[in-house]
């Protein structure tokens, strides 16, 4: 155990950099007064320390590289896309895999396959396109997480956990049969990057063997839960990540993956799952929205780095320094008093905006002001989580109020060092100091859908 008390470093060494662009503050004014208060648009060019998302943004390994040399860009059967296949089947245990351009081709398969009008659909925790996908196939989405997710401070070790008596509960109110699946994320995104426990998932499925509902698993963050179940699950300490996470897609059938995530590339995801008769469905769907079966939406040399990226990323030693660097700023910000999301998630630093900015009411979208905030007084670029990303209830329009206001400090895959952080950290301990300059704001424009991406807003002048 003496190991343990050691610093942990980056498993790899630099072979090649990016220069980064420094900003001035005037500069930085005009640029998010263009972007209409909205991080998500922002010029990269005008970004500094870019912590909006770990989407895309993964520095691929020289293996990686090498492997989109031998892409086999044959518009059938590409040899990149059974490699594909394979190490799916070897690393996550299901059997068929049908390439998508990214996640949410995945969920509008999965969506459409196995959801009805008037369905139900319970998850832990909504994810904004897993819920839109849902809607739109005419299933209502049911948050079925335990209650401790929705305090920023409770320190339960898997916040991640379904409630299996919320569960219970829907299906005595609507029946089994109006539940096309649990929809079940592991290092739940919306909730701080909270792990499911073990524990939980076997109850999960024993629950669902019993009514003969299936589980599709959001399985973005797969690698980062299987870490902290290694570090906190009683029985798990001497187990490989690799190990675990195979352990956690074997108690699922159905799996919906952006690979743009854990699996370290630019673009890429799948739908997998067991069931053949599924598979076929989902063949013929996925030649209407997304491509052929054997590579939808996907370059064969997408398909190879994706493949060696999923073997990387069950890596202990890559797993560790991933979720080791997001602790690092965590606990930079713990310990000088900001509030944040606890414990610290798998792939970002929550920060708690209704506790730095309480003079902002919640329609005033707290947490895009402070994302605003940041970004003046560093360059540093992060993203709102709360009220604007949940949107409004489609029956009454009403805007929902999240229990969680949150800002996201999402860090890269092997991207940014430790020094980076500091400088991350300076910059939200200096502006949550000065909370009380920060006005809230209100839109300008609000889309329909999905609004926090392409949402413009203007500040409210205090009354
Ligand atoms: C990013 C993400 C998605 C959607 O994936 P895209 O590749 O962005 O389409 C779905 N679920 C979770 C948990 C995610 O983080």
């Amino acid at each position: 155990m003496a190991e343990r008390r050691r610093s942990w470093a980056e498993p790899f060494k630099i072979k090649m950099v990016e220069l980064l662009k420094t900003t001035t503050p005037e500069a930085r004014r005009h640029a998010i007064e263009q972007a209409g208060w909205n991080t998500f648009l922002l010029r990269s060019e005008d970004v500094y320390i870019d912590l909006l998302t770990d989407s895309g943004v993964s520095a691929m390994s020289d293996r990686q590289w090498a492997g989109m040399m031998r892409g086999d860009e044959a518009y059938a059967g590409s040899a990149n896309f059974y490699h594909l296949r394979d190490t799916v089947e070897e690393i996550y245990s299901y059997r068929h895999t049908v390439p998508t351009h990214q996640g949410r081709g995945a969920e509008h398969l999965v969506s459409k396959l196995l959801i009805k009008p008037g369905d139900f659909v319970p998850g832990n925790m909504y994810f904004t396109t897993t819920r839109l996908h849902q809607e739109l196939a005419g299933g209502a989405f049911v948050d079925v997480i335990i209650d401790n997710a929705h305090d920023p401070a409770d320190p339960h070790p898997f916040k991640g956990n379904i409630d299996l008596e919320k569960l219970e509960a829907l299906r005595a109110r609507v029946g089994a049969e109006r539940i096309p699946y649990v929809s079940l994320a592991t290092a739940v995104n919306m909730a701080g990057g909270q792990p499911v426990s073990m524990a939980n998932l076997r109850a999960l499925r024993a629950w669902c063997d019993e009514h003969g509902i299936p589980i599709v698993h959001d399985m973005t963050r797969v690698a980062e839960n299987a870490f902290f179940i290694q570090q906190r699950e009683a029985g798990y300490r001497d187990r490989q990540v690799r190990d675990i996470v195979h352990e956690i897609c074997a108690l699922t059938e159905i799996a919906t993956m952006s690979a743009k995530k854990d699996a370290l590339v630019n673009i890429g995801g799948f739908l997998a799952m067991n069931d053949p008769d599924l598979y076929r469905r989902a063949c013929d769907l996925v030649v209407v929205y997304e491509g052929l079966h054997t590579y939808g939406g996907l370059a064969g040399r997408d398909m190879e780095a994706m493949a060696i990226g999923i073997r990387e990323s069950v890596d202990d030693n890559h797993i560790r320094a991933r979720v080791g660097q997001v602790e690092y700023l965590g606990a930079l910000l713990d310990r000088a008093g900001v509030p944040i999301v606890k414990p610290v998630g798998g792939h970002a630093v929550f920060l708690d905006a209704r506790r730095i900015l309480p003079h902002i009411p919640q329609h005033q979208f707290p947490a895009q002001a402070l994302a605003a905030a940041i970004y003046l007084d560093s360059g540093v670029r992060s993203m709102e989580r709360g009220a604007v990303s949940a949107g409004r209830d489609k029956e009454t329009g009403e805007n929902y109020m999240p229990s969680l206001e949150l800002v996201r400090l999402t860090i890269p895959r092997r991207v940014y060092t430790q020094a980076h952080m500091d400088v991350v950290a300076e910059s939200v301990i200096e502006v949550a100091g000065n909370a009380g300059q920060i006005l809230g704001l209100r839109f300008a424009y609000e889309p329909e859908q999905l609004r926090f991406f392409l949402g413009r807003f203007e500040p409210v002048s205090p009354a």
